[in-house]
C-alpha cells in the first residue's frame, strides 16, 4: 500500500538519531508518482567532521577490543535482523528509485548473506611467519584494519552496494561512514538502526545522508583512511583525486557500457531473453545492464525481430504491481538525460526500432517512465555507443566474425561485464579470455554473488569486491621483526 505521509529522518552517529548542525534538508521523490516520499537531512561538513570522529573512536576503542570472532557474531546477528526486515527495506528502496517490488524484494533478502560470508571470514585473516634469511631473527606479519572507512554509494541497489562494501571493511576491523544517493537514502539509515539493535558499537556505523558536497567532504576529511565508491564515472574519478590528493586510496566500481555478444551458433531463445533481460531489467539502470548487443550477421534479422518483440511485450507501470516489467527511472534529471542521448543518436542517423519516446503510464501521469528502447545503425563511435545511458536503451550492432566482435566490444574505455552466447565450448573461453570486463558471463547475464570477486578494467573501475580477497582491501600489512641472538648489531650498517 502507498502512504502518502512524508517521514523526515534525522543522521544517524554514535549509535543514535542525530540533528544536523544546520537545517538544511532535502526530499527523495517516488519516482513512479512524481511526489515527495520522505525528507532527509544534508549533512554539513562539519556533521562529516562528527561521523568520522565518532568512527575513529569506534575504531580505535570498543570495536578493536572485540574479538575478531565476536566482531564476526555481530555480523551475522546483523544478516538475521536484516533478513527479518526484508520486507521493509524492500518498500522504501523500491519507493525511492523505482525498481521493481519483487526485485527489490529479492536483493533485500540476499544482502544477509554478504554479512554472513564476510562475517564468517572475520576470524580467518591471518598473517604469515616469514622466513627471513637471518636465522637470528623472527619477523611476522600481522593484517591490520586500516581505520574508517567512507562508502559512497549510488540509487540503484542502494543496501546491496552499501553492504557489498561495508562487510568485508567490518569483517577486517574498520568502522563506517556511509553517505548513501541523496536518491535512496532510507535503507542505509535502517541498516545503521538495526545494527545499533544488535549490539554493534556506537559509532561503527554511521550514515551522513545529503547531497553531493556530503559525499566530497567525507571523501577530503583526513580521518578517513579509504573511499568506496559506487556510482558514476565522472563522479568517481574526482573522489578519486580528492582521496589522493590527501595520500588516501579509494576503491571504485562505476559504470560499464556492457556488450552482449551473440554468435550464430546460440541458443537464441535463451540469448533473446538475455539481451533483453540484461539491458531492460531494472529499466536499464544496473551496472552491467547489457546496453550494447552485438549479433552475428546470419542471425542478426532474426535476433532484431526477437529482441524487438521482446522489448515490445514488456509492461511499463507501478513497480508494487506484480504483472509489470519495468518501473520508472529513479529521477526526473535521469529521464531527461536518456531522452535527450536518444533524441541527439536520433539526429545522428540512429534508426529506432522501437521505444525512444518518454512513455504515459495510465493513473501515473507524473511517473517518470521510458518505453523500452532498441537502436539500430548507430556507428560504434557514437556517443550512445560509447557512453552510459543508465536507461532502457539497447544499441545493436553486426559482427561478421570473432575478430570482429572482440574489437567491439573491447572499443568503449569501459570493461565491467560482457555476455557471451555460444555453444561452442572452445570459442566461448577464447572469447573470455580476450575480453576487456572485469566480468564475463557464458550463456547467462547479471549473475553476481557474495564470494565471486566483482570488479572493473579500464574506466569502470579498480579494486575488487565480493569474495575472498575483498578483505584485502581493507587491511594494511604490519611487518614485525624481532631479535632472538644475545647480541648486539651494528645499527649503523644495514642488514648486520
Ligand atoms: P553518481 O556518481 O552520480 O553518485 C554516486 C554517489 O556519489 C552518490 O551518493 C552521490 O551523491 C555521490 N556524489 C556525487 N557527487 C559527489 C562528489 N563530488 N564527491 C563525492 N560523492 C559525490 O552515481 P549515481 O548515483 O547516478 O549512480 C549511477 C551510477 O552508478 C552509474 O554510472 C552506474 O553504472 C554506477 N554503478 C556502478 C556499480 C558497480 O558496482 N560498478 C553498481 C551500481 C551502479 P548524490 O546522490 O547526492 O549525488
Amino acid at each position: 500500500m502507498r502512504s502518502e505521509s512524508v517521514h523526515a529522518h534525522s543522521l544517524w552517529i554514535g549509535g543514535g538519531w542525530y540533528q544536523p548542525s544546520d537545517g538544511e534538508r532535502f526530499e527523495s521523490i517516488d519516482p513512479t508518482t512524481g511526489t515527495p516520499y520522505a525528507s532527509y537531512a544534508a549533512a554539513s561538513a562539519v556533521d562529516v567532521d562528527a561521523a568520522v570522529r565518532s568512527s575513529t573512536d569506534a575504531v580505535d576503542g570498543e570495536w578493536r577490543e572485540l574479538s575478531a570472532s565476536a566482531r564476526g557474531a555481530l555480523m551475522i546477528a546483523l544478516a538475521d535482523r536484516l533478513g527479518a526486515e526484508a520486507e521493509r527495506i524492500a518498500e522504501t528502496e523500491s519507493r525511492e528509485n523505482g525498481k521493481l517490488i519483487g526485485e527489490m524484494r529479492n536483493q533485500a533478502t540476499l544482502v544477509p548473506d554478504w554479512l554472513r560470508y564476510f562475517g564468517g571470514l572475520a576470524d580467518k585473516i591471518e598473517g604469515r611467519v616469514i622466513p627471513v634469511p637471518r636465522p637470528d631473527a623472527f619477523n611476522y606479519t600481522v593484517r591490520e584494519p586500516l581505520g574508517v572507512v567512507g562508502v559512497i554509494t549510488p540509487w540503484n541497489s542502494p543496501l546491496l552496494l552499501t553492504v557489498q562494501a561495508a562487510a568485508p571493511a567490518l569483517a577486517a576491523g574498520n568502522s563506517v561512514v556511509i553517505k548513501p544517493s541523496e536518491v535512496t537514502p532510507g535503507s542505509a539509515l535502517i541498516l545503521a538502526e538495526l545494527a545499533t539493535e544488535v549490539g554493534f558499537p556506537a559509532g561503527v556505523i554511521n550514515v551522513v545522508t545529503g547531497l553531493g558536497p556530503t559525499g566530497r567532504a567525507l571523501a577530503q576529511h583526513t580521518g578517513v583512511a579509504k573511499i568506496v565508491f559506487t556510482g558514476g564515472a565522472e563522479t568517481g574519478q574526482a573522489v578519486h583525486v580528492v582521496a589522493a590528493e590527501r595520500g588516501a586510496d579509494a576503491v571504485l566500481e562505476l559504470g560499464g557500457k556492457s556488450p552482449n555478444i551473440v554468435f550464430a551458433d546460440a541458443d537464441l531463445d535463451g540469448a533473446a531473453a538475455g539481451v533483453v533481460g540484461g539491458v531492460f531489467g531494472a529499466g536499464g539502470q544496473s551496472c552491467t545492464a547489457g546496453s550494447r548487443a552485438l549479433i552475428e550477421d546470419p542471425i542478426y534479422d532474426e535476433m532484431i525481430e526477437r529482441i524487438v518483440a521482446g522489448a515490445r511485450a514488456l509492461r511499463l507501470g507501478d513497480p508494487f504491481d506484480h504483472d509489470v516489467h519495468m518501473g520508472p527511472i529513479a529521477t526526473a534529471s535521469q529521464l531527461n538525460r536518456v531522452q535527450r542521448m536518444v533524441t541527439e543518436s536520433v539526429t545522428r542517423g540512429a534508426t529506432v526500432l522501437c521505444g525512444g519516446q518518454r512513455a504515459t503510464v495510465e493513473g501515473l501521469p507524473g511517473g517518470f517512465f521510458f518505453e523500452p528502447t532498441v537502436l539500430s545503425d548507430v556507428p560504434a563511435d557514437d556517443p550512445i555507443a560509447q557512453e552510459e545511458v543508465f536507461g532502457p536503451v539497447l544499441t545493436i550492432f553486426r559482427f561478421r566474425n570473432e575478430e570482429e566482435a572482440v574489437a567491439l566490444a573491447n572499443g568503449t574505455r569501459y570493461g565491467l561485464a560482457a555476455g557471451v552466447w555460444t555453444r561452442d565450448v572452445k570459442r566461448a573461453h577464447r572469447m573470455a579470455r580476450r575480453l576487456r570486463a572485469g566480468n564475463v558471463w557464458i550463456n547467462l547475464y547479471r549473475a553476481m554473488t557474495y564470494n565471486s570477486p566483482f570488479g572493473g578494467y579500464g574506466a569502470s573501475g579498480n579494486g575488487h569486491l565480493n569474495g575472498v580477497d575483498a578483505v584485502n582491501e581493507f587491511l594494511q600489512v604490519k611487518s614485525v621483526w624481532v631479535e632472538l641472538s644475545e647480541g648486539v648489531r651494528n645499527p649503523l650498517i644495514l642488514g648486520s
